[in-house]
């Protein structure tokens, strides 16, 4: 995304979360979350140090309790107990910035976090594909040429344009994927768990079963060599899965998958359905908080909805253009008309 659109997604992000806490909505959830007691399930990508800080404290100074991977899993199976107010920590990708900005965090705090990892990143030029198609998709690549696009079409397809964009501009890109030596590093602190994030982060229900099969292995394996521990758990890159795609999850003897499905856990959960809030790490700390409490999605949806843009933000700021075209035009009419009458 662009420097401009990130600020303006900032600045709408506070108001919306002004809106949200002026209305009453943040505050009901809040009292919510902490009467019904389910556990509050959050992943983040990247996060500035100063930002995940703010997260840790809130959470601590709302009575939030850490839980790893393994107390929620056993809560989900039935063995064990969680206590009030937890709440589970996790990453996707394996972004290198988190070693600088989480890690020391969570050491300090004794804060139990997971990773969640794409290996052909970490193994092979560090570049994760979104990155390519926003920086040279439209000018390079025909039809299916943004992101979004990249996302709806098969595995293959998206390998083939994938590789054209990396064999021309490989060079000229930095890294942004752990290296193999941070993943082993991070995987020896007590406070982490390692989990899978496919090798290529593909879409899931795009690939055709030797593929879907591919990722899952090649994944698991490779994380398994890498940090000499059995990997047992997993998230779904983009929280994109079917009943299929979690059956061959369950099937490589994973214990866990995560999803991105907006829910707060309860102890009938199905650990291959693991629901999780996403909380985008920057902007208004407002927003965040508003994220972490998982009422933040269906807001943005219902918005989305109303100006029928069907999740793309780039549609809804042009649409947002357009109103407040409009509402200007009325204000200056409004300002001509009282001008001229003297008011
Ligand atoms: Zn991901």
């Amino acid at each position: 995304m662009s420097k401009g659109r990130g600020i303006i997604r900032n600045i709408l992000g506070g108001i919306i979360a002004g809106g949200l806490m002026i209305t009453g909505v943040y505050l009901r959830a809040k009292r919510k979350a902490l009467q019904e007691n389910k556990i509050m399930p959050l992943f983040f990508h990247t996060i500035s140090k100063e930002f995940f800080f703010k997260c840790i404290l809130w959470l601590k100074n709302n009575g939030y309790v850490f839980i790893s991977t393994e107390q929620l899993l056993n809560y989900l199976k039935g063995n064990g107990t969680v206590p009030d107010h937890a709440v589970w920590i996790t990453f996707d990708d394996g972004w290198q910035e988190n070693i600088d900005n989480v890690i020391p965090i969570i050491t300090e705090y004794n804060i139990p976090v997971t990773f969640f990892i794409s290996t052909d990143p970490v193994e092979n030029g560090g570049v994760f594909w979104w990155s390519y198609v926003s920086r040279y998709g439209k000018k390079y690549l025909k039809t299916d040429n943004t992101i979004k696009k990249m996302r709806l079409i098969s595995e293959s397809r998206r390998e083939e344009l994938i590789k054209q964009l990396e064999n021309r501009f490989a060079a000229g890109m930095t890294r942004e994927a752990m290296t193999i030596e941070n993943v082993k590093q991070i995987a020896r602190l007590p406070q982490v768990a390692v989990g899978c994030h496919t090798a290529h982060h593909v879409m899931m229900t795009q690939c055709n079963e030797e593929e879907l099969n591919y990722e899952i292995k090649t994944s698991k394996e490779k994380l398994e060599n890498w940090i000499g521990k059995s990997v047992n758990c997993f998230s779904y890159p983009e929280g994109d899965y079917n009943s299929h795609v979690r059956e061959v999850v369950q099937r490589y003897r994973f214990d866990l998958a995560a999803t991105t499905d907006n829910r707060f856990i309860s102890d009938n959960d199905d650990p291959f359905l693991v629901p999780r809030f996403w909380v985008r790490g920057e902007g208004f700390f407002s927003a965040a908080k508003c994220q972490m409490l998982g009422i933040w999605n269906p807001f943005m949806w219902k918005i989305l909805k109303m100006f029928d843009v069907d999740h793309d933000f780039d549609k809804f700021l042009a649409h947002l253009k357009n109103v407040l075209a409009d509402i200007f035009e009325l204000l200056f009419a409004i300002e001509v008309f009282l001008s001229s009458s003297g008011i």
